[in-house]
């Protein structure tokens, strides 16, 4: 059976590891700081076989390097849009990799906004999708476009309901306070607020969640919902006539107001 831990890294980044059960092969996404991996491996008695990138951010690549002298036959995935000198399979939206040793194979998603080329792995009824899709909320536009991150964000509302999101920081409890701004009456964020407190009261992690679960709580998935439409026409103070323009009317109220 595949395993999929966090490793904590910096404040509030998780490095996702991924095993077999009783495997001695491992994979690693995004994994920008090498100390914490290094150590979790050896504590396990695992190799690396794979590193997969999603986007060319400090906090997502900087430990590449330095795992890639303790792992030297380890492979680097990571998107062909950005410049990353590590990648050394650069992969675009619709490839497949297969990871052997893990038992694992994913599909890429080409999903540019955060950053201009960063793309998501999706398998095992898992999604790594960095930080486009956070839980209750999404990543801030980069080098994208609001237009792309939004895009992005579709693609991956249409994957089944039941799909893991495996995002890469622990954002849940402030961006679950934006939400309610934006849908202070809905009760499934009122209820995922409490679930999400008492998680974190434990120190235990809210990700991944179902996608479903964001869905009905998520602002930036629900650009169509009158509720939703109403609370970003009241931020700008004129009407939206887009979905699109609904979406970057969110994203700018959160940076501007709440962040
Ligand atoms: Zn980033």
């Amino acid at each position: 059976m595949l395993e999929i831990k966090p490793i904590s890294a910096f404040n509030d980044n998780y490095i996702w590891l991924l095993r077999q059960t009783g495997g001695v092969s491992a994979a690693v996404v995004d994994p920008g700081d090498a100390a914490p991996v290094i150590q979790h491996l050896c504590r396990e008695g695992l190799w690396l076989e794979a590193i997969l990138i999603t986007h060319k951010h400090g906090d997502h690549v900087g430990g590449v390097r330095e795992l890639k002298r303790a792992w030297p036959e380890v492979v680097v995935y990571g998107p062909a849009g950005e410049p990353i000198p590590a990648v050394e399979q650069a992969l675009s939206g619709g490839q497949r990799i297969t990871l052997n040793g893990v038992g694992a194979e994913f599909l890429v998603l080409d999903v540019p906004g955060h950053t201009e080329g960063h793309i998501a792995y999706y398998g095992q009824d898992s999604l790594f999708c960095g930080d486009t899709l956070f839980a209750a909320g999404c990543g801030r536009v980069f080098s994208g476009t609001h237009k792309q991150l939004h895009h992005s964000l579709q693609l991956i509302a249409a994957l089944p309901p039941e799909t893991l999101i495996y995002c890469a920081h622990e954002y849940t409890l402030d961006n679950l306070g934006f939400a309610a701004w934006v849908e202070p009456d809905n009760p499934a964020l009122v209820q995922r607020r409490q679930d999400a407190e008492e998680m974190r009261a434990k120190n235990n992690p809210t990700v991944p969640s179902r996608l479903d679960l964001e869905l009905l709580t998520n602002p930036f998935l629900r650009s169509s919902e009158p509720v939703v439409i109403a609370a970003a026409e009241r931020y700008t103070g004129g009407r939206l006539q887009t979905p699109d323009a609904v979406f970057t009317a969110i994203r700018s109220w959160k940076d501007r107001e709440y962040d």
